[in-house]
């Protein structure tokens, strides 16, 4: 079945939920995102707080340390003022006693020509930078440098003495490695380096037993990284400004945070350089956490999120399946034609037809092969359907044993549209299920739609109605919808309406059309027919039986009929002493009614009348039927006891072997034949054969007359004798003629 439509339906339904779903999973992961920026930027913002807090104690350990330096070489130029006598020796011994000895490496004594004397013995020339230790009365420090005595990498702690002939500098001399002592020891596990720099960023003392003397800025300098240049840049400028402060650059995707300060001792700073990969595993880790729970969180949505869409996939295609499909068949259902056709109607190009067909006494043919042959059956005009019309059409299954078609032609001719109905009608009567044939009767209806027609229930009403009128017309393979066939539609659906009070109020007429025996030319015989005297009118019967045989009312109105006939053929006797042979119609619906037989004997024994009385008379269309065993049936009616007349002869369809093996009494020609002689005579030599009585309706004139009596006719009836009338006008023939 063509599912497109309904389905691109259901994916529009689809784009909502899966829409909602990224949206939330964009939401939570900009807001991790979100949030471990704001991590990131607390731990950078804690990071170099930290980083400055212990700069800044760092820097106040060394300073303190140096001014502790100071005060020991301050200390020790006082102890050597007080000295009346200031000899180099005295100058070792209170070097040697003093607390300095502990952390110093040695004393020097440097005089105006660069001489240095040192307390271990060695003399060296400082000549070379003689003004830097003479230029200050202040205590100095020096950068660090080479020691001239042992290579040793030192600081120099200097004060000037005025010994009166001449000045004198006093040199503490501390090894560098000490200043590297005060340092905070391991920071950041190791992974942190600490410097004493210059100005210049030269490297007086590190943490990290590294040789001193080059210079960090240019070991900065070689790392290449976006802000790196730019942010170090402005730590030189504040170095060089004295002025303290905390950066963070990015140096190939590796984040350092360093922290520097001034030390206020020559152009000394501190500085701590450390890896971000240090910094509090803590603050890692709960970034680590944020982001594996928040994938975490969004691929549980996103599970979620599925298994929602699938279930409710599963759910809809269920409901879809329900509410659309009809399960036998697998073809659509009403609801599915509905809506589908809808759709289509709205591009109504004037080639579409809708056909309605259905199966013939279905439930009869479902009750007498069992369910499971009729479902066989309808899954097989479900199949061939769609051979028949192609796939592409739009085939649907209402209810039962009704199909509908949404046809769309774009190549067939009219002539050849016609074709196809009766293919599809052919093609559908003949059944073979489980190697077994079966022959069923189809009816099918057409609604040629209009152009731009798109009232689908209207167009649907009018297929119906060409269904409805094709039901019980075995003679078309199918009916077409003309405005005929709409008044005929209405006037039985009002038919309908008026039926049961008709009967009730006794508005039914029988009247009574004459039969003349054909040799003696006296009306012997009569046949029943019914009128309907309906609003004034008088209505014939062709308008009303063939809707009464459908609807089933048929079975009530020959009951009545019947009824009737018995009561006046009783009257009748009683008034003119005469037992009047009457025929009456049965129509075939009437036949199958389970207790026909009986009940017409008791009725016909409630007027004092016997079954022998009366001739029935079927037409000849009620023996095709193969799925009905007419044979007994009849057999039933003629062992009750009337006689039987086949109706109609010779425009059904029946062989004449049946013929042969039903027990019929009379043959009632077609009126269709009385000017076919050549067909008459062939008629009687098989009634002659078969030992039937033969009547022939529809005599008109006189010729016709002549004509019957010669080919030797039993009995002739028609207008040239006398029109159906009448009880009353009945009664006169009955009184001069019988
Ligand atoms: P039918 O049984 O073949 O009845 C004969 C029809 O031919 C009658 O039509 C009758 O009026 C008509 N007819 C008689 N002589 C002539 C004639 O010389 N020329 C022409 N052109 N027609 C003639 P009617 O009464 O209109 O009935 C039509 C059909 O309705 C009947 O055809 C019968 O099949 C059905 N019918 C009538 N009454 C009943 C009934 O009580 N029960 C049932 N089940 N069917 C009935
Ligand atoms: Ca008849
Ligand atoms: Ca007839």
């Amino acid at each position: 079945m063509n599912e497109n439509n309904s389905l691109k339906k259901q994916e529009k339904n689809f784009i909502i939920p899966i829409v909602v779903i990224v949206i939330i999973m964009l939401i939570i992961i900009s807001l991790s995102l979100v949030y471990m920026k704001y991590i990131q930027n607390l731990i950078d913002e804690n990071t170099l707080k930290n980083l400055g807090e212990l700069t800044s104690q760092d820097a106040e350990n060394v300073k303190n340390k140096i001014a502790q330096h100071k005060k020991i070489l301050d200390n020790l130029v006082n102890q050597i003022n007080e000295e009346k006598e200031i000899s180099n020796a005295k100058i070792f011994e209170i070097f040697e006693n003093s607390l300095a000895k502990d952390e110093f490496s040695r004393v020097g004594i440097l005089y105006e020509d660069g001489r240095c004397i040192t307390s271990d013995g060695e003399i060296v020339d400082l000549s070379d930078d003689i003004e830097s230790f003479f230029s200050s009365d202040d205590i100095q420090l020096s950068k660090s440098r080479k020691s001239r005595v042992d290579q040793e990498e030192i600081n120099i702690y200097s004060k000037k003495i005025d010994k009166g002939i001449e000045n004198i500098v006093i040199l503490l001399v501390i090894e560098t490695d000490n200043y590297e002592k005060i340092f905070s020891g391991k920071i950041y596990n190791g992974e942190g380096n600490e410097y004493i720099i210059d100005s210049e960023g030269i490297i007086l003392a590190n943490s990290n037993n590294r040789e001193n003397g080059y210079s960090l800025f240019n070991i900065l300098g070689t790392l290449k990284g976006e802000d790196n240049l730019q942010k170090q840049e402005k730590m030189k400028t504040d170095i060089k400004n004295n002025l303290d402060g905390q950066i963070k650059y990015n140096i190939s995707g590796k984040y350092y945070y360093t922290s520097y300060e001034y030390l206020n001792i020559n152009d000394w700073y501190l500085i701590i350089i450390t890896p971000g990969s240090a910094i509090a595993q803590e603050y890692n880790k709960s970034l680590v956490i944020t982001f594996i729970s928040s994938i975490i969180v969004n691929f549980g949505i996103l599970i979620i999120a599925i298994y929602i869409v699938m279930s409710n996939k599963n759910k809809r295609k269920k409901l879809y399946e329900l509410a659309y499909v009809d399960k036998l068949t697998g073809l659509g259902n009403y609801n599915y034609f509905i809506e589908i056709s809808k759709e289509l109607l709205k591009n109504n190009d004037g080639r579409y037809h809708l056909i309605i067909l259905d199966i013939d006494k279905f439930k009869t043919f479902n009750k007498q092969y069992g369910r499971e042959t009729g479902d066989k059956l309808l899954q097989q005009i479900g199949k061939k359907l769609k051979q028949l019309v192609g796939i592409d059409q739009l085939i649907t299954r209402f209810s039962n044993d009704i199909f509908a078609i949404l046809l769309k032609e774009n190549r067939l001719s009219t002539k050849e549209f016609h074709k196809l109905l009766e293919k599809i009608n052919d093609e559908l009567s003949n059944a073979y299920i489980d190697g077994i044939k079966y022959k069923v009767l189809i009816s099918i209806g057409v609604y040629n739609i209009k152009k731009n027609e798109n009232d689908i229930f209207h167009v649907l009403d009018k297929a119906l109605m060409a269904h409805e009128s094709a039901k019980g017309n075995y003679n078309h393979k199918y009916e077409i919808f003309n405005e005929h066939l709409e008044e005929k539609i209405l006037k039985e659906h009002y038919f309908e309406t008026k039926m049961n009070e008709g009967l009730e109020k006794g508005e039914f007429k029988v009247f009574y059309q004459p039969k003349v025996n054909s040799q003696t030319g006296k009306m012997q015989q009569a046949e029943a027919l019914v009128r309907w005297e309906l609003d004034g009118k008088l209505i014939p019967p062709n308008e009303f039986i063939p809707l009464f045989e459908r609807n089933k009312f048929i079975i009530k109105l020959d009951t009545y009929i019947f009824e009737q006939v018995c009561r006046d053929v009783s009257e009748w006797k009683n008034k003119y002493n005469k037992l009047i042979r009457v025929s009456i119609n049965i129509s075939k619906e009437h036949l199958l009614e389970k207790n026909f037989v009986k009940e017409y004997c008791n009725i016909a024994r409630k007027y004092n009348l016997m079954p022998e009385d009366f001739e029935l008379e079927i037409t000849e269309s009620a023996t095709i039927d193969d799925n009905v065993d007419l044979v007994a049936l009849l057999n039933e009616i003629k062992k009750a006891g009337f006689s039987i007349a086949i109706d109609d002869f010779g425009t059904g369809y029946s062989s004449l072997s049946i013929l042969q093996n039903m027990p019929i009494d009379v043959i009632k020609i077609d009126k269709s034949f009385v000017n076919q002689p050549r067909m008459l005579e062939i008629m009687m030599i098989i009634a002659n054969k078969l030992e039937l009585k033969t009547v022939i309706e529809g005599v008109e004139t006189k010729e016709q007359v002549i004509e019957l009596q010669n080919l030797g006719i039993d009995f002739l009836q028609g207008y040239y004798y006398s029109r159906p009338v009448r009880k009353v006008v009945f009664e006169k023939f009955i009184e001069d003629m019988f």
